[in-house]
């Protein structure tokens, strides 16, 4: 019953292996003000990201989230085109980025309009095409919510109402972690269908298990990352969490990429991250901590498709 939504169609979570639930295939961080903001050449993209996909599917990845929303350069076209060159499940989300990506046309809108677009999204297709969103991307400044990052909160628990999908939330820290809980709990959101993106920015583990017993999802999805995010913290951060008992309720991502319009062949900045670190160096450390196979697949298979998956609404 239960299924990821990809943008080739619903594909049920049984069929599925290791899931990558936090990842870039094309990004555009000008802003939506910017000329040309958010186009770019599904071939040119294709070129540079077909060797990186082809590596990951070799490797194992049956599916792959990517997370850049309305806001930052999402491109459905982009993403039909690389569906259509991967075996790998792509998932292309909808939602809206932090306060300063927001485009002035939603500037102005109700969460419930913004919700009833989000729906639509999800439920009908993503700017004219037959591709749905599966899931739903928010994002909050650092010392945010702001009071329009509460009102896409809101909108997002609206959306998550209608049609099961989860949300995820771009987050630093613990203290907007928390801060975002106490929004989505004042709105009567199912925890369960909640991801707090960039967990391992909150160094504390008191602060991670005080979020996984309110129910959500925490993402580590640094990994790989090692110009971001020190590798042997957040592998200390995971394994305390698992310690303490709390494996349902960790992801695992890198948060790599992508193509990047306006920049030299599309590599951004920073240098161009495949999507194999977890494979080939973080399961390999899981293991030597004395992790067994059946966690391992629980983090990477089992938690991933029940985090991602439409489950059937309640009544
Ligand atoms: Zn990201």
């Amino acid at each position: 019953m239960s299924f990821i939504r990809t943008v080739k169609g619903d594909v049920p979570i049984e069929s599925l292996g290791l899931m990558l639930p936090h990842e870039h295939l094309f990004v555009d961080l000008r802003g939506p003000l910017a000329e040309g903001y958010g186009q770019g050449e599904p071939q040119a993209v294709s070129d540079l990201l077909q060797p990186y996909l082809d590596h990951a599917q070799a490797l194992g990845v049956t599916a792959l989230v990517d997370c850049a929303p309305i806001g930052v350069g999402r491109n459905i076209a982009v993403l039909r085109h690389l569906a259509n060159k991967t075996p790998i499940h792509i998932v292309a989300p909808t939602g809206i980025y932090k306060e300063a990506f927001i485009p002035p046309d939603k500037l102005g809108h109700t969460a419930k309009q913004l919700a009833a677009e989000w729906i639509n999204e999800i439920t009908t297709g993503i700017d004219g095409s037959e591709s749905r969103a599966g899931f739903i991307k928010v994002a909050v400044s650092d010392d945010g919510p702001t009071p329009l990052e509460v009102r896409n909160l809101q909108a997002a628990v609206l959306a998550s109402r209608a049609t099961r999908a989860t949300v995820g939330c771009h987050t630093i820290g613990g203290a907007a972690a928390l801060r975002n809980l106490d929004v989505l709990e004042a709105a009567g959101h199912d925890m369960r269908r909640f991801i707090w993106i960039h967990a391992h920015t909150e160094p504390d583990i008191r602060i991670h298990i005080e979020a996984a017993r309110r129910g959500i999802y925490l993402e580590f999805d640094a990994i790989g990352a090692v110009n971001w995010h020190p590798q042997d913290k957040l592998l200390q951060s995971v394994l305390a969490l698992l310690e303490a008992g709390w494996v349902d309720h960790i992801l695992l991502s890198h948060d790599a990429g992508w193509y990047e319009p306006g920049q030299p062949g599309g590599v951004p900045a920073g240098g161009f991250r495949g999507y194999t670190a977890l494979i080939e160096n973080f399961i390999p450390q899981l293991r030597a901590n004395g992790i067994s196979e059946t966690v391992i697949h629980q983090l990477t298979v089992t938690n991933p498709a029940r985090a991602m998956a439409f489950l059937p609404v309640p009544p």
